[in-house]
């Protein structure tokens, strides 16, 4: 067992993490919670530039404008992305529709939507959660009916993250109400300026801001559904293993803790600097060993990605396993900091750009690609082989 990276994925993350450094100045790094306009757009700036070298899709296939790596440098893109406090860009078009066409679109399909995403111009949100299907997802509601060669969609989407700069939303919708609830599901790419969609905006936590989004007898053409219909519920859960590895997710905290220690071995305290406190010490060192864990567990994941295996229950451990890190490291680096901790970055006084502030947020976010319960469901069922 090698646990390393070959002399090429090193070297990748040599020249990305340059790359980064070069580009980032410190106004548009996105501490978390300082989500701006100005920072989405320098971002959506910056992923063109990643695209002209053919690293925004570096894991894709080289036919449809990727690097022709693996999962792996697309994961080392990730990790440098939250390393370098990037503001997220939409990652569901690189993540979930382009796979998903790669798969299962026609040629047509392909030629539209693939070459827009590998330069970076295309930005996609995803609407598959509902007001009364989340964690049940195949019990959506959503209908798309056939009408000639159009399909009419009526219903409403909830927590579409990323929707407000979205050119297209990848949803899923019921085409047979009649059929078992996994089989009458289609997946399907609409314009998001299609006559009929409208949003109500839902502010998160974290500064985020995502949306209802209203779907009233929109009207879309039958070149828009992917795949063969009937069958989205399954072409979105094989795209869905492409969310899992949580590199970025992880190197933004990682970056946020290295920035602790180095404010920790310089910032002067009685005598002599802050991490001399023993119980600074400790904390910091009981911080890195769960972040340590947190990272293998993520790498484990996107190397089983990159070797075609899909990582199920692995990808529920890391994914938990990390969102209790983040709250450990927020409670953590609160008491560390103790009332200084709690000042936001617009205080010029904060240590470390206000971090920690949004990071207590942040990590109140538990319930992303799925709520604690359901990982632990699919850990019990998938990894310990117990009963449904
Ligand atoms: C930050 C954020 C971003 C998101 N972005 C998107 C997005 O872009 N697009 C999108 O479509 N969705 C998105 N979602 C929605 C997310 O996928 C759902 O919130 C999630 O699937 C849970 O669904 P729900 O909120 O309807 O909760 P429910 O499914 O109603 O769950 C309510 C509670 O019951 C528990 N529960 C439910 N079923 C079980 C069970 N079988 N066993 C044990 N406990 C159970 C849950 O764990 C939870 O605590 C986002 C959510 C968040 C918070």
């Amino acid at each position: 067992m090698r646990f390393t990276f070959s002399q090429e994925q090193q070297q990748f993350r040599q020249e990305v993490c340059a790359f980064l450094r070069e580009e980032m100045s410190p106004e548009y790094e996105t501490v978390f919670g300082t989500f701006s306009e100005e920072k989405y757009w320098f971002s959506r700036d910056l992923f063109r530039r990643l695209a002209e070298r053919r690293w925004l899709t570096v894991g894709w296939p080289e036919e449809y404008g990727g690097g022709g790596k693996t999962f792996l440098e697309q994961s080392i893109l990730d990790e440098q992305i939250g390393y370098h406090r990037v503001q997220r860009v939409g990652i569901t078009g690189i993540n979930f529709a382009g796979p998903a066409i790669i798969k299962f679109g026609t040629p047509e399909q392909k030629a539209r939507y693939l070459p827009p995403i590998a330069r970076g111009e295309a930005e996609y949100c995803q609407g598959f959660t509902e007001p009364d299907a989340g964690s049940d997802l195949a019990s959506l509601q959503m209908r798309a009916e056939a009408d000639g060669d159009q399909y009419v969609l009526n219903g409403s989407k909830m927590f579409t993250s990323y929707y407000a700069h979205a050119d297209f939303i990848y949803l899923l919708a019921r085409t047979d109400p009649d059929a078992p609830k996994h089989r009458g599901i289609s997946l399907f790419i609409v314009e998001m300026d299609t006559p009929g969609i409208s949003t109500r905006p839902l502010p998160y936590i974290n500064g985020e801001v995502a949306a209802q989004t209203f779907f009233d007898n929109v009207r879309v053409p039958r070149t828009c559904l992917v795949g063969q219909e009937n069958q989205g519920w399954y072409h979105a859960m094989t795209t869905l293993d492409y969310e899992r590895a949580g590199l970025e997710r992880y190197a933004r905290v990682r970056r946020t803790f290295d920035d602790l220690l180095s404010f920790s071995k310089s910032a002067p305290y009685r005598g002599g600097v802050f991490g001399k406190d023993p119980l600074v010490r400790h904390k910091l060192a009981k911080v890195k060993v769960g972040l340590e864990g947190w990272a293998a567990l993520c790498w484990k994941v996107a190397w089983m990605q990159s070797r075609g295996e899909v990582p199920n229950a692995e990808a529920s451990i890391a994914f938990l396993y990390g969102t209790k890190q983040r709250l450990y490291f927020a409670q953590e680096a609160m008491e560390i900091l103790g009332k200084f901790g709690t000042l936001t970055p617009e205080c010029d006084t904060a240590p470390i750009q206000g971090a920690i502030e949004g990071l207590s947020r942040e990590s109140m976010h538990m319930h992303g690609a799925g709520t604690m319960e359901i990982h632990r469901n699919i850990i019990a069922q998938r990894g310990l082989g117990l009963p449904r």
